[in-house]
């Protein structure tokens, strides 16, 4: 069968009743799944642990949405050995045999959709958009992961000499781990193993325990995809208990991770300790936080520029490291940006994700609870011009709180929040603007409103980002339409959805034939 070019998943319609007759009928059945217990993967085999891990609806915080079983460092070794028995095979299949079982997979999760929505919704507290827009990108990865696997079957032809045959291939590395992180449950998860996986390694999945349920989906369609056992190893634990040896382990050569920074920078530390008996020197893939800004100058469509802060800031509450958490604003415009971003929070109602609210719960206590103090801290460094309020006793629901006037030094203007914390911030020209905007351990995203195209010039030269979006929001990147990944302490740089980043999952090797 011929590999059609590849194209975006389209989003769901809404205004068609059967979609949301599908999503109503999956969100009950979702419901009626709660309270399961799932099992470790390992090397194709169930193994239910007695230790289990509940995972919690943030909307509703007394429903349980499943309970995970929790490896143990005995549960890793064993992984491992599955891990390395799995790669003999599939270590030496071709790309394209790999890339095969994709194509399948991804229309496995393309049927499962709206039942994908619904776990979504459930246990990370997303409303339909947000489940929808993040199911598109798991296809999305896979179909372009296969496309771009097959192209890198065909190595690369060198400089020929006289007698000799050249030729570039690539091999996989052995066994990795994918840490994945919960507030892109599937798309992460199925980006990072995907990738790792087509390019013939073998790996541990240890997902984010706070979205473990939705991980053990992904592991269901793979297996559907009949991806061999062995292959991707499912071993959700605490990383007190097995983040450690994971990392540290002498059979992993890659982790390919996608969290916080103060995990990050604690896996990159540990991974690149000599260990006895060392034979590889690891590769760390890592996408970490941001502390992301819009700019908005004095020649720019303020209402685009107001629309663009509220859905960079607030889309699934703010928690994406693609955020836009800060808005820096010229003052001849100031006062009204300010008036148009606050107009428009009054339509984005705060509520449960199963009735798409456009605001829903955050992810955990921990997470209200950090939220809640640095909107303690934002009374402090600026004035509160919107929401703020918050309430715990259903689901982690927190009202998006606005602070104007707020200092470039500010706590808020350069720490990662991760919630509904917009910080706006006033300076004299374009210029001051970017140097607000640069001033971070970060660079992620970032989003440039302006109609004077000398300032595009500067700002495509100037602001130090993985990701510019010049008039448009600064969140939702598309695979292959906007490669992911930024600079300096937002991660190692690595761009989501090329196939430079399958690159970093193979090692090349030159053969030169004399005949
Ligand atoms: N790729 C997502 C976006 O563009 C963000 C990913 C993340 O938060 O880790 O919005």
């Amino acid at each position: 069968m011929p590999i059609e070019p590849f194209k975006n998943d389209a989003p769901t319609d809404w205004e068609k009743t059967e979609n949301r007759e599908a999503l109503n009928k999956n969100l009950e059945y979702v419901r009626s799944e709660f309270g399961k217990e799932y099992p470790l993967i390992i090397g194709g085999k169930e193994v239910l642990k007695e230790h289990k891990l509940a995972s919690y609806n943030p909307a509703a915080h007394h429903e349980t949405v499943g309970y995970m079983s929790q490896a143990d460092k005995e549960n890793l070794e064993e992984a491992i050995t599955a891990a390395k028995n799995a790669y003999e095979h599939w270590g030496s299949l071709t790309f394209l045999e790999r890339a095969r079982y994709l194509f399948k997979a991804s229309k496995i999760m393309q049927r499962r959709k709206s039942e994908l929505i619904a776990w979504q919704i459930y246990e990370a507290g997303k409303n339909w958009a947000e489940a929808d827009g993040e199911i598109n990108e798991a296809i999305d990865f896979i179909e372009m992961y296969a496309r771009q696997a097959i192209e890198l079957m065909e190595g690369k032809d060198l400089v020929t000499l006289p007698g000799v045959e050249n030729h570039l291939e690539y091999k996989p590395l052995g066994v990795g781990a994918i840490i994945s992180p919960w507030n892109f449950p599937i798309a992460i998860v199925t980006g990072m193993t995907v990738s790792a996986i087509v390019t013939g390694n073998t790996v541990l999945l240890k997902p984010a325990s706070l979205t473990p349920i939705i991980a053990a989906k992904f592991m269901e369609i793979m297996h559907e995809a009949g991806i061999p056992d062995g292959v991707i190893n499912f071993v959700p634990g605490s990383s007190r208990e097995i983040g450690d040896d994971l990392v540290t382990h002498r059979d992993i050569n890659f982790i390919s991770f996608t969290g916080s920074k103060e995990a990050g920078l604690h896996i990159d530390e540990l991974a690149h300790k000599r260990i006895p008996n060392q034979r590889w020197i690891k590769r760390v893939i890592a996408e970490m936080g941001g502390k992301n800004g819009v700019i908005v100058d004095e020649s720019a469509d303020l209402d685009a520029a107001a629309e663009g802060i509220v859905t960079s800031a607030f889309g699934y509450q703010g928690q994406k490291c693609s955020a836009g958490s800060r808005a820096v604003v010229h003052e001849n415009v100031y006062d009204e940006v300010v008036e148009k971003i606050v107009e428009r929070m009054n339509h984005l109602h705060v509520g449960t994700g199963t009735e798409n609210n456009p605001v829903g719960p955050v992810i955990d206590d921990k997470a209200f609870n950090k939220i809640n103090e640095y909107i303690e801290i934002g009374n402090k460094e600026g004035e509160l011009v919107f929401g703020g309020n918050s309430d715990n006793t259903e689901g982690y629901y927190i009202t998006p709180a606005i602070f104007k006037d707020v200092q470039p030094d500010a706590r808020i203007m350069k720490e990662e929040i991760f919630g509904p914390v917009l910080a706006i911030c006033k300076v004299a020209n374009f210029e001051e603007g970017i140097d607000v905007y640069n001033d971070t351990e970060f660079g992620l995203t970032g989003a440039l409103y302006t109609n004077n195209r000398e300032q595009i010039t500067y700002a495509r030269r100037k602001m130090e980002c993985g990701n510019l979006f010049i008039n448009g929001k600064c969140t939702g990147a598309l695979v292959g339409v906007q490669p992911f990944g930024g600079y300096y302490m937002s991660g190692t740089g690595e761009k989501t959805g090329t196939i430079e980043y399958l690159t970093h999952f193979v090692q090349a090797k030159t053969v030169a034939e004399n005949y």
